[in-house]
């Protein structure tokens, strides 16, 4: 066994019985070697009990400090090689076989080295366990291919922790290198690959994805991308594709400048495309729901500038989207102050509702709108902005409006229809017509024709607007409405209406309703639209339920007319009956008493006639009476009246006449009426005679029964007195009753 002196370049005995130094300590000195002995002692410390070469060099402790104690050296190892040397040591010591290890050392004032020892274990003759070997620096050669080793073993370790292949293709060959994780991608080893070429990858690339690849390597050669970078399909071992992304660049060129190697990673990009694809799924999703939306919806950013919009939005503004993203919201409201007051309540509720604000239109009209907004939230609670739905309710308002339009005009029918009903008279009703007509066609013009059933004539009864009145009177016949006993509409987009001939409306559209009830033509509406615009549905319905109104009030008008004249007249002759004349003498006896005038009833009864009947028959007997009466209607004059008392009986209110004028007179009718000659059958019957008894009025304290009874008295003198003849009733009132003259 040899023992070493520690001191570099020399050698020097550490026990006895070492021999001198010899050439083999000479050629020692000259090599960056440690020879050593390192023993365990008694104490348990391990120490360099002998050393030999360059252990300074190596250790950078002197050998005699090395000597004491061998942990002078092991706490000059590096930390991260330290653990591994002990290993190496334990193992060596336990399996008595050798130990080999490579460590850094940071030598105290040149630097850290590289070292690598070499030992054998003997056990002691003493006990305990030494090992013999040696130890030298590593040539720089060594220390860089132990950097490469180690840097590769980091890169190894980092492409596993990313789960990366890796690839290698020669551009000009055609020759490929793959690594097991690249052929691991695609369920295979690269055995089964084997031999690998690009031929290998292309054919198992999805067809569709080649030209896709071709592109980008063209685009990193044209410069455009410092990286190559794509994701193309590959056939998994499987049958499935799996998207496998490539990064890589080139790594060298030919001497004449050729791109040859290209080397970078492989990468399973199925997951991230699969989570691509669902968000771009559910992003679409989330769009189409909020392009299919009618109602304009936006976002808009704390400090009111528009974020984002739909469809909706860029036909309710009638601005596209890139003129409206970035804009002030407000500015596409009528009101902005209004629309910015609303977004700060918005603010400070969270939301609004239903808030009512108008949008003007790119192209001026408006459209009514109701509000809805609420706040939304980052990822860390903030508000980030306001979403706002804006639904268009002009629609609706217009309907409401319509509405209460309709209302409006049913309830001024109402009113209209009301008040014809009180109205005892077609002259009554004609003022109420007017007025609602101007309310219910307010800027209209128009007249109203009442029929005459004397001349065949439509006549003007109203006008309104800025017609004049006393227009012309038009023949029944003429009129388009009545013919057809439906509205005329002339300029209503319907050219062939022939417009009217007696009716001129300056060009501007009118209608011309019937005004028919229970079948019998009244008159007509003639409706002049405001404007030279032909009016809307509204306008020609309405005109065609008032005129419908107006008819059916008109009718009812004439139905009491008739009816009271039934009431008042005496069927048979058409002479007021005895029940009217009550009433009118009691009126025309208090008249005469204010007015101071006098007046005659005369009372005239057909003689014999119970005999004329007998003879001629009764039927002769009622054309007698007709005639007579015919004869009384033409013989009444002003306000004079006449009346059939019943039977054969006749009263005569002869106004405002004196007695003797009034003798005058009805001794001239009672002539008449003897030479009256009425016809039955085609035969002219003979001649009849009356009497007539005569009172005069007004008298004091007389009621018209008495006035009646002194006249029937006074007749009944004539008959007595023979018939024919008229008698004054001498029941005279006191001059001063009468008026002078
Ligand atoms: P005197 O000259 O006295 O008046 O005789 P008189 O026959 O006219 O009188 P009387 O009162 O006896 O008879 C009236 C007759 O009048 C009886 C009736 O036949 C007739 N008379 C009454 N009303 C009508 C009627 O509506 N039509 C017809 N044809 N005859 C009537
Ligand atoms: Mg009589
Ligand atoms: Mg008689």
């Amino acid at each position: 066994m040899t023992v070493f002196s520690p001191a570099y370049g020399g050698v020097r005995p550490v026990s006895d019985g070492v021999s001198a130094p010899g050439p083999g300590d000479r050629i020692l000195a000259q090599m960056p070697v440690a020879l050593f002995a390192l023993a365990s002692q008694p104490d348990g410390r391990m120490a360099f009990t002998a050393t030999a070469g360059a252990f300074l060099d190596v250790f950078g402790v002197p050998p005699d400090v090395a000597e004491l104690d061998a942990s002078a050296v092991l706490q000059l190892v590096h930390p991260d090689d330290l653990s591994d040397l002990q290993q190496a040591m334990e193992t060596s010591m336990g399996l008595g076989e050798e130990f080999a290890a490579r460590f850094r050392i940071s030598r105290p004032g040149s630097g850290t080295a590289w070292v690598a020892i070499r030992a054998d274990p003997v056990v002691q003759p003493a006990g305990g366990m030494a090992w013999f070997g040696y130890a030298r620096l590593l040539t720089p050669v060594e220390v860089s291919d132990l950097v490469i080793e180690a840097e590769r073993h980091r890169l190894v370790g980092i492409l596993w922790s990313i789960d990366a292949g890796t690839w290698e293709w020669n551009l000009l060959t055609g020759a490929a290198r793959l690594d097991e994780r690249w052929a691991g991608i695609l369920g295979y080893t690269l055995d089964d690959l084997h031999p690998v070429s690009m031929e290998t990858v292309h054919g198992l690339m999805h067809h569709g994805d080649r030209t896709a690849m071709d592109e980008v390597t063209a685009r990193y050669f044209a410069g455009d991308q410092g990286t190559f970078r794509t994701t193309v399909r590959m056939r998994h071992r499987d049958g499935h594709w799996v998207w496998m992304e490539l990064r890589g660049r080139l790594v060298s060129r030919t001497p004449d400048g050729m791109p040859e190697w290209m080397s970078g990673i492989a990468l399973d990009d199925s997951e991230a495309k699969d989570t691509e694809e669902q968000m771009r799924t559910a992003s679409h999703y989330a769009r189409s729901l909020i392009e299919a939306s009618v109602d304009p919806l936006v976002t808009i950013s704390v400090d009111g500038h528009i974020m984002d919009v739909n469809r909706a939005t860029e036909t309710a503004t009638g601005r596209p989207r890139h003129t409206l993203i970035g804009s002030d919201f407000s500015e596409y409201f009528t009101d902005p102050e209004q629309a910015r007051a609303v977004y700060r309540q918005v603010f400070e509720l969270g939301r609004v509702v239903d808030y009512p604000l108008t949008i003007s239109h790119a192209d001026g009209h408006r459209i009514e709108v109701l509000y809805n907004a609420s706040t939304y939230l980052d990822r860390d609670g903030r508000v980030a902005g306001v979403f706002a739905a804006a639904r268009d309710v002009t629609d609706v308002r217009r309907t409401q409006a319509a509405l209460e339009e309709t209302n409006r005009d049913a309830l001024l029918l109402a009113q209209m229809s009301d008040l014809l009903q009180s109205c005892q008279t077609v002259d009554e009703a004609i003022p109420v017509i007017e007025a609602a007509m101007r309310e219910l066609f307010p800027g209209s013009d128009g007249r109203a024709f009442l029929f005459n059933s004397g001349s065949g004539m439509l006549d003007e009864a109203m006008t309104w607007g800025a017609l004049p009145a006393g227009g012309p009177s038009i023949p029944q016949g003429d009129c388009w409405a009545l013919r057809r006993n439906s509205p005329h509409e002339v300029g209503f987009g319907a050219p062939l209406a022939p417009p009217c001939h007696s009716l001129d409306a300056d060009g501007r559209p009118y209608l011309c309703i019937p005004l028919v009830a229970h079948g019998t033509a009244l008159g007509i509406v003639h409706l002049v639209a405001p404007g030279n615009q032909a009016p809307g549905e509204r306008f020609r319905a309405l005109a065609r339920s008032t005129a419908d109104s107006i008819s059916l009030a008109l009718a009812n008008i004439r139905l009491r007319e008739n009816l009271h004249a039934l009431s008042t007249r005496d069927p048979l002759t058409g002479l007021y009956n005895r029940r009217f004349l009550e009433e009118a003498l009691a009126r025309e006896l208090s008249r005469a008493s204010r007015s101071r005038t006098s007046g005659v009833l005369a009372m005239l009864d057909i003689d014999h006639f119970k005999r004329f009947n007998d003879e001629f028959g009764h039927d002769a007997g009622d054309a007698v009476l007709v005639a007579v009466a015919h004869e009384l209607g033409g013989f009444r004059r002003g306000s004079d009246l006449a009346c059939r008392w019943g039977g054969e009986e006749f009263l005569l209110v002869l106004a405002e006449i004196g007695l003797d004028d009034a003798v005058t007179r009805l001794e001239g009718l009672r002539r008449t009426i003897g030479e009256l000659a009425a016809f039955h059958d085609g035969h002219a019957l003979p001649p009849i005679t009356v009497s007539i008894g005569l009172a005069q009025f007004p008298h004091p304290g007389r009621v018209s029964a008495d006035v009646i009874t002194a006249a029937d008295k006074a007749l009944y003198r004539a008959k007595e007195g023979g018939r024919d003849r008229l008698v004054v009733s001498d029941d005279a009132p006191p001059a001063a009753a009468l008026p002078p003259g």
